[in-house]
């Protein structure tokens, strides 16, 4: 049997970091097995559905590398098909219709509610004749469910789980203007994308025991259910704008990396032992969903912050230079050309050490970008006393005299150093202020061979 999974997104207008964890272990588990991921558009509320709401669902799981292995399906292109299933359905005597109106049913869910009871349909046209329905009103079609016994899940993650089918009532899969309702057209798609494991959040558990009811009245096989707790804030509550960032693209603007991403999304709700740092290829090996946790998980800014840390300090200079520079594109005090881009790139790995995030990594290259005359940070500006510039005018000729290598620079510099009687540092923070208008930079010696010798010299002589 191929393993098939899919994630079945409804296109609200954002990726929740919710669903792309739930793309993530659909993906992990499918790739585990060999087998298949797909992707449903669930747009059926077409209000709400739009292409631009669709595009950034497909933006969302292409950046973090959890593309489904063919187009989507979209829900909304299968209304026949639920449709003819719905009558397949009736034809078996497994559904019927119901005449009802919006009034009768409006009464009897303000007399459910006066006796404290749930509301539910009382089944009044389960066994009435046809030939008594009104006339026009256009009937809906519902499951004729079972009355007695349970409908039980053995679900991977929950264990097993159980409802009185007397709890349940016969819900509506074909509406009266001969729309599905959205538990029908789940059923029929994933029988029809022949979907051999449903792994979604807890939130749709209830659900499943309705869709069990489809399934069994087709003589469908059922798939397996894996429902995965939501993530929820550091407070226990829902997730949600308050806490911070929740939507996919928000974390990719915030310079988030998408393997940490995923790395972190992975370890939230998912154990292996102690390891918190698990790349892609060691996920697909060891993804099981017997390590998925039953609590609600709790998202820890901080904690993706540091493994974010992580993955940039393993990142290719020149993905992280190209990403540097496209952040820095919006800015107009800079010069962005081929020279910027050369420099960033010689500086990437001192720059990258102190980074945690992109954002940070673009601030922190910014000044190899800009032109003279540098912004000077209030602490940077105090280190250019008129003691420090005489010494920086001296410092000159002992760089040029360099071939400007990095170690050639950390030469002069110490023997400028011993000479003058300073200490090293004494001659590195007023140079290094003189270079990136700021008190921190990578190594001084990197940063003068980044910069090249005569951007470095004109920065010194703009301020000596
Ligand atoms: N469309 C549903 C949602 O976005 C998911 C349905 C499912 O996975 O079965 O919550």
């Amino acid at each position: 049997m191929t393993i098939r999974t899919r994630f079945a997104p409804s296109p609200t207008g954002l990726l929740h970091i919710g669903g792309a964890r739930t793309a993530l272990f659909n993906f992990l588990f499918s790739r585990h097995h060999g087998g298949e991921y797909l992707l449903r558009i669930e747009d059926t509320d077409r209000a709400r559905s739009t292409e631009a709401a669709t595009q950034v669902i497909l933006d969302g799981l292409a950046w973090l590398g959890l593309s489904p292995d063919a187009p989507p399906v979209y829900q909304s292109t299968r209304a026949a098909r639920h449709a003819e299933i719905a009558h397949a359905l009736l034809a078996a005597g497994q559904a019927y219709r119901c005449w009802c109106t919006p009034a009768e049913l409006a009464a009897m869910r303000e007399e459910a509610a006066a006796a404290g009871r749930p509301p539910r349909y009382d089944g009044r046209w389960r066994d009435r004749d046809p030939s008594e329905a009104p006339a026009g009103v256009a009937p809906a079609i519902r499951l004729r469910a079972p009355r007695e016994g349970e409908t039980v899940v053995a679900d991977l993650v929950q264990g097993e789980v159980r409802v009185a089918n007397a709890e349940l009532d016969d819900m509506i899969i074909l509406r009266g203007d001969g729309s599905p309702t959205y538990l029908h057209a789940v059923v029929v798609d994933d029988h029809d994308m022949e979907i051999t494991h449903v792994i979604r959040g807890d939130d749709h558990l209830t659900n499943t025991f309705r869709q069990v009811q489809i399934y069994q009245a087709m003589g469908w096989e059922p798939p397996r259910f894996a429902h995965i707790p939501l993530i929820h804030g550091a407070d226990g509550a829902k997730l949600s704008k308050r806490h911070g960032a929740v939507s996919v693209l928000e974390f990719r603007e915030q310079g988030f990396l998408p393997e940490a991403v995923c790395n972190y999304l992975l370890r939230l709700g998912w154990g292996h032992g102690d390891s918190e740092i698990i790349d892609r290829e060691a996920a697909i090996a060891l993804f099981d969903l017997g390590g998925v946790g039953r609590a609600a998980s709790r998202m820890d800014y901080a904690k993706l912050t540091h493994l974010n840390g992580v993955y940039l300090r393993a990142a290719d200079d020149e993905r992280l230079t190209r990403d540097v520079l496209e952040r820095l594109a919006g800015r107009g005090d800079l010069a962005l050309g081929s020279t910027a881009a050369a420099r960033i790139r010689a500086l990437m790995p001192g720059l990258k050490e102190r980074a945690k995030t992109l954002v940070d990594l673009a601030d922190a290259a910014a000044f190899l970008a800009h032109p003279i005359p540098l912004p000077m940070q209030p602490k940077a500006a105090a280190l250019l006393t008129p003691e420090a510039r005489l010494m920086l005018r001296d410092l000159v000729p002992a760089l040029g005299a360099t071939d400007f290598s990095t170690a050639a620079l950390d030469a002069a510099l110490r023997d400028f150093a011993t000479a003058t009687g300073r200490k090293l540092g004494e001659v590195a923070q007023p140079l290094r202020a003189a270079l990136t208008g700021s008190t921190t930079s990578p190594g001084i010696d990197a940063t003068l061979a980044a910069l090249g010798r005569e951007e470095a010299l004109a920065r010194i002589a703009a301020l000596a």
